[in-house]
This record gives structure tokens, sequence and C-alpha cells, in this order.
């Protein structure tokens, strides 16, 4: 071959190995979003994928997340907690004793605000159904008698109840938990650009393909648009919200919502419309936001202030926002 064929066929390879290389470049950064929606956790669930195209791993997380379901719920026939509640079991799951465990830390912290043995008086409320029944005060009070968490110990896989009507509920903290689970499967896989939405409960996987943080609003309260907007990244990754428009019903113009005070049985008075938490983990997002909206903001922003790597969004009902000291440095915000 001539000097001259030769060079050239180098530079022919050249060429083509740049074009496939700055193809695979384009591709990847215009490759288009794959996502699934499903009914789980009673609520409308998206998993949306930024850098694949296999819809297996869409799949998959909602088969983590229905597992989850399964175990975690205390209505579903079955579940482990349904089996605790009515002490068919007393051994558990590694995952179940663990985040039982997690939910009594959370319970301490916020002075049972939260509180995962609220179940006997939550299993007198019904948001879903059309009856509008508000349980008698009685009834109440007496349920109110079986709540107290330092009354649940977990000694590895067991869980036992020093009251025999103690009955648990894991709605306030089991969305975060089930996204962080999803969260650790799609890393696991390779995936580096996600976002996993478990109505409302946001977690995300690192950063568009821009490379700019993923924009996440926080709903205004009764409405479909957002009251602020953040910027979400690799480090706080995850926003949760507790609202009292979630799931209410109205009666004698009075709401009645699903976020309940332990102390008085009856869902939590006080001006909040909502609160959001950004946190790197979604569990502590779900137990906080549940928690500091019982506590109201005065209370909570010494809560979250206190804590570290935790910031806090407070809707009041005149829409008027607040912001937990130093959330304002550490996240992006703005307004839609
Ligand atoms: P969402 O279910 O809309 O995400 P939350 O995370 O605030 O909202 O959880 C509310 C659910 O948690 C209720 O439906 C009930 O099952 C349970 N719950 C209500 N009040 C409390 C409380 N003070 N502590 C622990 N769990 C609670
Ligand atoms: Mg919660």
């Amino acid at each position: 071959m001539s000097f001259l064929k030769k060079t050239f066929s180098i530079l022919l390879v050249f060429i083509i190995l740049c074009s496939i290389a700055a193809c695979q470049q384009t591709s990847n950064v215009e490759m288009e979003p794959i996502y699934g929606t499903e009914f789980v956790l009673n609520t409308a669930a998206t998993v949306t994928i930024y850098d694949s195209d296999n819809y297996d791993l869409i799949d998959q997380s909602f088969q983590i997340c229905r597992d989850y379901e399964n175990k975690f719920s205390k209505t579903i026939k079955d579940s482990e907690i349904e089996k605790l509640n009515s002490r068919q079991i007393s051994i558990v799951s590694d995952e179940t004793a663990e985040l039982i465990e997690t939910s009594l830390e959370f319970s301490a912290v916020t002075n049972g605000a939260f509180d995962i043995s609220i179940g006997s008086i939550t299993n007198l409320w019904d948001f879903t159904s059309e009856e509008h029944l508000v349980p008698d005060p009685n009834t109440i009070n007496t349920a109110k008698e079986f709540v107290d968490f330092r009354k649940i110990k977990v000694n590895g896989q067991e869980v036992l109840f020093e009251n025999e009507n103690t009955q648990l509920d894991l709605g306030a903290i089991a969305k975060g938990y089930i996204a962080d689970q999803m969260k650790i499967y799609l890393i696991e896989q390779g995936v580096e650009s996600a976002i996993i939405n478990l109505g409302g409960n946001v977690q995300c996987i690192g950063r568009k393909a821009d490379d700019q943080g993923f924009r996440v609003g926080i709903q205004k309260p009764f409405d479909s648009g957002s009251a602020v907007i953040l910027e979400l990244d690799e480090e706080y990754s995850s926003v949760v919200t507790s609202g009292i428009y979630q799931r209410y019903f109205e009666k004698d113009n009075e709401l009645f919502h699903h976020i309940i005070d332990p102390q008085t049985g009856f869902p939590s008075k006080n001006n909040l419309l909502s609160v959001s938490i950004i946190s790197k983990d979604s569990a502590t997002g779900d137990a906080l936001s549940t928690a500091c909206f019982v506590l109201g903001i005065e209370k909570s922003l010494n809560l979250i202030d206190g804590l570290e790597d935790v910031y806090a969004i407070f809707i009041d009902e005149n829409y008027n926002i607040f912001y937990s000291s130093s959330l304002k440095e550490k996240i992006n915000i703005s307004q839609p």
C-alpha cells in the first residue's frame, strides 16, 4: 500500500470512529425518557428514567413497590402488618422489622407526633368512602388508649406489643421507605438519571441530561399549580409533602383530613395546609412531613433546625410560605 493510501485509510477509520462517538454522545443527550405510571399504594405513581430505554427497569421497580406494599399495608389481608395487628405472627421479615424500628426512632425524635401505633384510631376513620362518617368521640377516646410507640418493642425480627389492642399503621412512612428502595434498585441496575414519584412523594436519582438538577414543584394546596419550585440534586434528592388537601372530606362545614393528632385522635388542627420536607432519603422526609404537620410551624422549626440535612417548607391557611432556617442556602428555589 502506498504511503498516501495508508494515510487515507487511517484518516477514514479515524473519521468513522469520531462520527460514531459523536452519534453516541448526541443520542445520550437527546435520549427520550421512558416512564411508567401505575396505581400503587392507593395513589398514582410514576417512574421516569432518563438514561435507559429498558422498560424492564420500570416494571421491576413497580414490582418491588408492590412487594413492599404487600408487606406493609394494614388493609391488605395477610400482609405482615395485618398479621401482626391480628396477632397471628410476631416474627417479621428483616425489612418490616427495620421499618418499624426506624419508625420508632422518628416517634422518639418527634415526641410522638409521628406514631405508627396510631392504627386503632386510623381504623375508625375512612377518608375514601362517600359516607363522610365522623367517629364517635368516646370511641376515639377508647382507641387513643392503645396509641403509644413506647409500648412496641423490636427485638431482631420479633415485634412485641405491650398492649394487646395496639394496632400498627405504617401509612405515614411506607411510601418514603419504598421510594428509597426503588432508588437503590435502579442505581444497582446502572441508572444514573431518574425520578420516582409515588403520589407526590418524590425521590430523584442524579441530575437531568443537561446536568441541571431536577425541578420539582410543591403543589399549591387545593390547586393544580405549584406554590414553589425546587431544584433537587444528588445530595438533597427527596421532597415529600403532607397536606390536608390529599385525603379529606367535608361535613357540616368542617374539613376532616387524614393526618391525625395522636393526642386528640382527630385530624390535626392548626393553621397549616401543607408541610414539605427536603432530605436525602425519602423515609425521613415522609415521617417528618407527617410529624411536622402535627407539630405546627413553631415546634417544627425547632425540630428541623436541630436536625442535619433536613429542610422544611410550610404553607399556611393564607397561602403564606415559610422556610426552615438554612434551606435557601442549600437548595435552589424559585416561584413558578
Ligand atoms: P400521605 O399518605 O398522603 O402520604 P402522610 O405521609 O402524612 O400522607 O401519611 C398519612 C397517613 O399516615 C394516614 O393516612 C394514616 O394512615 C397515617 N397517619 C395519620 N396520622 C399519623 C400520625 N400522627 N403518625 C403516624 N401515622 C399517621
Ligand atoms: Mg408521611
